[in-house]
């Protein structure tokens, strides 16, 4: 093998079928960057065409970037890529996580993970450096993902980072999450590795990653990125006046502010000006779960988590006493959709549970939980406009046998009482009845259930792409043609926030004009928000430019809700960005420009074990 920075030179493969673990050599895909890249063109060279998503031959390519575990900012992702169970023809599909797996990964020498095959029972897969085994699962399969990231970390070490899936997957629901940490999934994926019987992948690792230049040179690009980021989704305007600011825009996820707390921290931690020039306070920008949980949710703030190499922080994570009535523990934490999507089916709202206007707080925090721990996925929210189209239709009354309609706790959801949602997801989770065909997928569920013309037309419903079942993902509703565009071309909903990002980063329209200008060629690539003017050249090259951005993101596995740094918060830069960055940050870790350790070529050892945890 070549010589390698930023790569560890190794693909681990592991084909659950035969039992073998067997290396590939990296440097035959580093011309498709990684990530993505790496994961499509080994499963266009190796599945055959035809394949389902359910079929032995099918393959599951965890990737990761060439910088990821090196500290490049928000380079924590990891991209897994298969063949969809939900969409209609098993087309391929990526999904991605955060959180510190994906470093691990490469700590343990490795720059993918290819899964094929299918084992004969349950079994989880065991990597510590160089050893890797397929173990037993038979005693954590049917567990939900928070006892068997524990009962594998129990037998790894608490070093060890988990990637998993719940019950859901294991039942084959096509809207399954494959999970690590507390809150961090890659939707829609879950059940292919339930198929293969693949309940766990623990990996711990003690190798580094090597870079090209120097520490110091490296340091300094960090830094440099470090001065020009902004929050979450890069939004550069604080959305409350600050001392600092020119600008202010409500909108923007940058709502750390003086009197702003995590209100559960020991002792609370004040969020504060958060001037951009103090990179150490980036990490206070963004307060992400008033905005996901509304204003009560500052007091039960212990902290914002988020992925590795991220000083951004956009995971909230909360202790919320309540939610263990329900019986589920009341440490929670997500992002995002992750809150809205599962709490979502609350069709008539929720009550309150331990205070006056917490009822919503409680159904995306309680939803949230149950999801992250059955292992399910809400299909960006798709998932709860199925729900309601189905409910109150009354196609649901229609298409379930009688008896398991009155089984179902109707009677929950009309009294707002978010002890619903544990009857409703488990339902799905465990496969119960005709209900559980909720969780195949919008277009799966519309034909199998006859849905009408009035699910198709309404706008309420989100449905983007009718034969593929996904919803839209900023599109035209944000963003126009642009917006449009870009959510045409996926397999999936459209997880691109290259043109969001920028468009919703605070800037006066004014601002963003000029920079549109410079990059695409015309001021007219943007338009005032909800004031569209027909198509011309620039939107279209605007389009183009965040499909390619979101790609070489998933291939170099950078985070796409904050790369690309298109604007920055500082004044004195006029607010540009500096699109440079990623190039600077690849072009670092990747030529040998200096001598580098050898990567091991030495075969894992591989070997079965019965040994059950
Ligand atoms: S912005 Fe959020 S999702 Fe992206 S890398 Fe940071 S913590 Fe992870």
């Amino acid at each position: 093998m070549a010589t390698m920075t930023g790569w560890t030179g190794k693909i681990l493969r592991v084909n659950l079928s035969t039992g073998s673990v067997s290396i590939m050599d990296t440097a035959k895909y580093t011309d498709f960057i990684g990530g993505m890249g790496f994961a499509h063109k080994i499963i266009f060279d190796e599945v055959p065409a035809g394949t389902k998503a359910f079929d032995p031959a099918n393959m599951v390519v965890f990737a990761v970037g060439p910088i990821t575990g090196a500290g490049a900012l928000c380079s924590g992702r990891t991209n897994i890529t298969t063949l969809s169970p939900m969409n209609p023809y098993s087309a391929v599909a990526d999904s991605h996580f955060g959180g510190y797996w994906g470093s691990e990964l490469k700590y343990a020498g490795y720059d993918a993970l290819i899964v094929e095959g299918k084992a004969e029972s349950p079994v989880w897969l065991r990597i510590e450096d160089d050893k890797v085994k397929i173990e037993s699962a038979r005693q954590i399969w049917g567990k939900g993902t928070f006892d068997t990231q524990a009962a594998v970390a129990g037998i790894m070490g608490k070093e060890a980072q988990v990637a998993c899936i719940g019950p859901a997957g294991e039942n084959l629901m096509l809207s399954s999450t494959i999970r690590t940490g507390n809150d961090h999934h890659a939707g829609g994926h879950g059940a292919v590795l339930g198929y293969k019987n693949l309940k766990a992948i623990g990996i711990k690792g003690t190798g580094a990653v090597h870079i090209a230049g120097t520490p110091a040179e490296w340091n300094k690009i960090i830094r440099e990125n470090f001065a020009v980021i902004g929050s979450n989704n890069n939004h550069v305007v604080p959305n409350s006046p600050q001392p600092w600011a020119e600008f202010v825009d409500k909108t923007t996820r940058w709502n750390g502010a003086k009197g702003r707390f995590w209100g559960a921290a020991v002792p609370p931690v004040e969020t504060g000006v958060c001037d951009p020039h103090d990179i150490n306070s980036v990490g206070f920008r963004c307060l992400k779960s008033l905005l996901d949980l509304g204003p009560l949710a500052e007091k039960y703030t212990v902290r914002m988590g988020g992925c590795a190499s991220c000083p951004i922080r956009c995971h909230s994570q909360l202790k919320i006493p309540a939610l263990e009535k329900y019986g589920y523990s009341p440490y929670v934490a997500s992002t995002c959709i992750g809150f809205f999507g599962p709490g979502s089916i609350m069709l008539k709202g929720a009550a309150d549970v331990a205070e006056k206007g917490d009822g919503a707080l409680m159904a995306r925090a309680l939803g949230a939980q149950i999801e992250n721990d059955l292992g399910i996925w809400c299909n960006y929210g798709q998932f709860g406009a199925d729900w309601d189209y189905a409910y109150s239709s009354g196609t649901l009354k229609k298409v379930l046998p009688a008896d398991e309609y009155k089984e179902i706790r109707f009677d929950l959801l009309e009294a707002k009482d978010i002890a619903f949602l544990k009857d409703f997801y488990e339902r799905l989770a465990y496969r119960k009845g005709e209900f559980c065909h909720l969780g195949d997928g919008s277009a799966a569920v519309a034909k199998r259930w006859n849905f009408g013309d009035d699910y198709y037309k309404n706008a309420r419903y989100i449905l983007w792409n009718k034969d593929m079942g996904y919803p839209r993902h900023h599109s035209s509703e944000s963003d126009g043609q642009v917006g449009a565009l870009i959510n045409l071309i996926k397999n999936r909903d459209a997880n691109n926030h290259s043109h969001q990002n920028f468009l919703f980063s605070g800037l006066p329209v004014s601002k963003l004009k000029e920079v549109a200008a410079e990059l695409w060629g015309s001021p007219d690539a943007v338009d005032a928000p909800l004031n569209y003017t027909p198509i011309n050249k620039a939107k279209i090259k605007f389009a183009k430019w965040s499909l390619i951005k979101y790609a070489l993101h998933d291939s170099m596995t950078l985070c796409n809700w904050v790369w690309p740094m298109t604007v920055s918060p500082l004044k004195e830069r006029n607010y540009r960005g500096n699109l440079g960055a990623r190039g600077t940050v690849l072009t670092a870790s990747r030529p040998a420009r200096r001598k580098t350790r050898q990567p091991s070529t030495s075969t894992p050892s591989a070997s079965s074990s019965s040994t059950a945890p």
